[in-house]
Parts: structure tokens; sequence; C-alpha cells
């Protein structure tokens, strides 16, 4: 017996087919016979979907980390009858990443699934470890940056218009909650779980994860037999991300809901269809940029400058 169950008194009933319940959803006020709580799981990724207006004959691409959400993701886009390739970035974080490519390698081969997995040290320069040994700080911040940067050229490379990750309620609420605390105006405004393309060479981006959390999804993962990478990254342990994911766990468990309403409200408010960016191209690789150079250029020579290299990139105008 898991968990779930040991929490659900016997007699429970699914409140969808009304046989015993297996996994309880405090925050929707109910409880779910697994076969059920694949429906349900299912049809809030469908509804948040149709909510972002995507064309289901869209072709996927799926960033797959190998962790829990993003097979989860890879899963459930597939059942709702997506066309759908993985994407990795092998950072270079030794077991940590070997691990989690054994992890997607099992799960694709198991579904006859197709996906390519690219090197951070071939695309970028430098592994994750190194960066982290010589930037010493921020490095969560960064990887975030330097894996949205690489996976939407690489996206548009392998010829897809549209980038799909695993973020789940509690990435959104919590980074939600982070930046409100921090007074961040301008990522407040611009979160949303559809990013249109604002370029012709940079993809649209969508979390269909969005209006599940991460109880659900290992529940998910549990029900259909998914076996994600069991590690978690050596590097993130001190990521300020964690505290107000933490918060958000704590009123949600004295006020069930709370995040989805959180989340929800502000999303409503918010509707955003639009991209308002502006690009040019980078000076040094020609890749859309905001400045003048692109994220991943300015971010190479901080590396360089730290680490005493020569050959500063410049721009070339
Ligand atoms: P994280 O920022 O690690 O919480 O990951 C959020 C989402 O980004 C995951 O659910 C994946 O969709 C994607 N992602 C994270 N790491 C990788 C990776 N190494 N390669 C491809 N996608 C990734
Ligand atoms: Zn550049």
């Amino acid at each position: 017996m898991d968990k779930e169950s040991k929490i659900l008194s016997r007699g429970a009933k699914c409140i969808r087919c009304k046989k015993q319940a297996e996994v309880p959803l405090p925050s929707h006020h109910a409880n779910f016979c697994f076969s059920c709580f694949e429906f349900f799981f299912r049809n809030q990724v469908s509804r948040g979907l149709k909510k972002m207006g995507v064309n289901p004959h869209a072709p996927l691409m799926i960033a797959v980390s190998g962790g829990k959400d993003s097979l989860a993701l890879w899963k459930v886009l597939e059942d709702l009858g997506y066309r759908t390739r993985g994407i990795h970035l092998d950072l270079g974080l030794g077991k940590f990443s070997r691990s989690s490519l054994e992890a997607i390698e099992g799960f694709a081969r198991d579904r006859g699934l197709k996906w390519s997995s690219y090197s951070l040290q071939q695309e970028f320069g430098y592994t994750l470890t190194e960066i982290d040994s010589i930037l010493k700080s921020k490095t969560c911040a960064l990887c975030g940056r330097i894996k949205r940067g690489l996976l939407n050229r690489l996206t548009i490379r392998e010829g897809y218009r549209i980038l799909v990750t695993g973020h789940h309620l509690d990435d959104e609420a919590g980074r939600l909650l982070g930046n409100l605390v921090g007074n961040r105006q301008e990522y407040v405004r611009t979160q949303t779980p559809f990013l249109p393309s604002p370029h012709p060479r940079v993809p649209a981006r969508l979390k269909p994860l969005y209006r599940v959390d991460v109880s659900e999804i290992r529940a998910y993962n549990r029900i259909t037999g998914i076996r994600p990478v069991q590690d978690g990254c050596p590097l993130s342990k001190g990521a300020t991300s964690h505290y107000f994911k933490a918060a958000m766990d704590l009123l949600e468990k004295k006020m069930p809901g709370t995040k989805r309403n959180f989340l929800f409200s502000y999303l409503r408010k918010n509707k955003r269809n639009t991209s308002d960016d502006t690009f040019g191209s980078c000076l040094s690789c020609a890749e859309p940029a905001y400045g003048s150079l692109c994220a991943l250029c300015s971010l190479k020579n901080r590396i360089r400058e730290k680490s005493g290299q020569a050959g500063r990139l410049l721009p070339t105008g």
C-alpha cells in the first residue's frame, strides 16, 4: 500500500466511478481510483492546452530532463495524441547526467519514442560543472538561462516551432510568489504558461502541466509505471526557489486549493497572448537577441573574463 492509500479511509469512494478511492486530492476536495485519476490528470493537461489555443496537430518538441515532470509530460501528450519528439541537454554533471540519460533512454525505448540529445560542452563550450567552478554563484539561475537559450535554438534547428517544458503548478506558483516578494514586476507581468513565438527563430513555449502539482505528477508516474531519474541535481541545493515552494506548501497544507487559486486568479487577470519583446540579432553569433549580444554570448564573456581566458566575444558591428 502506498503513502496516498494509507491516508484514505477504507470505503472512501472515487468521486467519478464510486469504486474504492486510492488517490486523495484535497485541493480539489476529491478522491479518485487509479484509472479515474489518470483520466483526471489527462483532462487537466488537455484543458490547459485548450485554454492556450494549441493546435492538436502541431508537432511538439518536449524538453526532457529525465526527471518526473518531463517524463510525465511526454507520456500524457503522447496519450492525448500529439506528435512529439524529445530533446535533452546533457549538462555534464557526472553521475546525475548519466542517470538522467539512462532514464530517458529506457522511457523512450519502451514506448518507441524519438528524441535527440545534445551536449552542453559541445554546444556552449563548457559543462555546467565547469561553469559552476568558474562563476561560483547563482548556478541554478544561469543554468535556467542557458537551457532556455540553447533549447530554443536546438528546437528551431530541428525544424520545430513549439517547445514544451515540464514546469508545473508548484514551479509556477512558487515563481509567482518569488517575483512578487522581490517586486520584480517585469517578470510578474510576463509569467504565463503560454509564451507565443516572438521571432521566426524563437519557438513558442508551453507549460502544459501548469494545472497539476507535484503530488499529482508523482501519483501519475506511479500509476502509469514511469521511472524517472531518482537523484536530484547536485547543484540545486541552495536555490531560493525551494523556499518559495516550501512557503506555498505550508499555505496549501493549511488551506487546500491555495496554490491553484493564487496562480489561476493571477493568470485570469493577466491574459497575455502576444509577446512585446523586440528582437535584433546578436552581433557575435547572429542568433536573435534583445541587446547587442544574446544571453549565451554575454554569459560566455562573463565566464571568459572570470577565468582569465583570452578571446572576449565582442560585437563586431
Ligand atoms: P527545472 O528547471 O530543472 O525544474 O526543469 C524544468 C523543465 O525544463 C523540465 O521539466 C524539462 O522540461 C526542462 N529541462 C530541465 N532540464 C533539462 C535538460 N537537461 N534537458 C532538456 N530539458 C530540460
Ligand atoms: Zn550570440
